[in-house]
């Protein structure tokens, strides 16, 4: 698929961009351009375009407006000390793109339309990619909307699939500290055969309001536990969790349907077996993590996913008790992961599984 490419007639000043891109604040500023992929019934993907970044003229009765109809991604394009522009195992993205669209209804882009769609946006926008100190780099959210005017309920026969990117820095403020945990126990995030393995803003959206009491809390994440016997500790809104026992064995929930199969998590899984640590996926529960963290049993907790890549968890908190993970300090196997996997991602660490990807010399 050839992508038609309209430069923006007006982009930012190199001053104003450098200012935009020294200090950004997570998903705050956007770059000059933006990508767009058509989908319609009976025709399939067509008009692939980068276009200048602006809004999106729609009409009140667009359906995602209305269903929820849509999916997302989070990949990142880090800038290596020559220069050059990569990014990190996008066939992933693509593939799960895909899962995810076909649980909403919606099309599936071909894997090699979403990688190209990544080089086109850096053809036009590298400049927007940071120097990599500060651990900055630039966000991609390429998304799949469904875009037909119809209220009618049953799967759009239009659909749009863009990407826009965002200069970002560290995702929480104030540097590699451990983070405070609002456990939910009102809500759930996902149900057995629901949206919980699709990356779609609805499971977002459903997380908003447990998110909103932790942040009331002085919690900036909230982790779920599973719907059918609220026991299990499931994920974070938008993070997966690992536990690391005193016996320097890890464990991280199983994927059984209703966890998001981060990307993160998958390689850190790697990583971990690489350097011949035991690593077991399976359920955990509230009382293991309670008693765990009690004895001493559960030595760290961490959470991670594309935008703040690995963090400490110190706390988990409900409005019944506190749970402290050791002495509410980042602990020395997810520091050192931490820095391992950053290291590969900004090519400071040998790549040993290939999983860097270039999107510009
Ligand atoms: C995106 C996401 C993650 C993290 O996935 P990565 O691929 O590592 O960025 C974890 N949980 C949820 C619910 C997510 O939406």
């Amino acid at each position: 698929m050839k992508f038609e490419v309209t430069r923006n007639p007006s982009p930012l000043s190199d001053f104003d961009r450098e200012a935009a891109i020294s200090d950004p604040t997570f998903g705050s500023h956007f770059t000059d351009h933006q990508v767009v992929v058509v989908w319609e019934a009976g025709i399939g993907w067509h008009s692939a375009q980068v276009i200048p970044y602006g809004p999106i003229l729609m009409d009140p009765s667009s359906a995602v407006l209305h269903y929820g109809q849509e999916v997302f991604e989070g990949i990142k394009a880090y800038r290596h000390e020559d220069g050059s522009i990569w990014t990190f195992r996008p066939e992933m993205n693509a593939a799960r793109i895909q899962r995810s669209a076909k649980r909403m209804a919606l099309p599936e882009l071909p894997a090699d339309v979403f990688i190209d769609s990544l080089h086109q946006l850096i053809a036009v926008d590298g400049d927007w990619v940071p120097k990599p100190e500060g651990e900055k780099t630039l966000y991609f959210r390429p998304f799949e909307i469904a875009a037909e005017n119809f209220l009618g309920v049953r799967a759009a026969k239009r659909v749009e699939y863009r990407v826009i990117a965002s200069p970002v820095g560290p995702y929480f403020v104030g540097g590699v500290k451990p983070i405070s945990i609002w456990i939910a126990l009102d809500s759930s995030r996902a149900g057995k055969h629901g949206t919980g393995e699709a990356k779609t803003g609805g499971n977002y959206a459903a997380s908003l309001l447990a998110q909103q009491e932790g942040y009331d809390q002085g919690c900036s994440q909230v982790v779920f536990l599973d719907a059918e016997t609220s026991t299990h500790v499931e994920e974070l809104g938008g993070m997966n969790l690992f536990f690391i026992y005193k016996d320097g064995s890890v464990v991280t929930p199983g994927l059984d349907g209703t966890i998001l199969r981060g990307i993160t998590r998958d390689s850190l899984i790697t990583l971990i077996r690489d350097r011949g640590i035991k690593i077991t996926e399976r359920k955990v529960t509230l009382d293991e993590v309670r008693e765990g963290a009690k004895s001493g049993e559960i030595a760290e907790v961490l959470a991670c996913g594309t935008a703040a890549v690995i963090t400490p968890v110190g706390i988990f908190k409900s409005r019944d008790e506190e749970i402290v993970i050791g002495d509410n300090q980042p602990g020395e196997l997810t520091v050192s992961l931490r820095e391992e996997l950053t290291g590969i991602q900004y090519g400071i660490v040998a790549d040993r599984h290939n999983w860097m990807h270039k999107l510009a010399d």
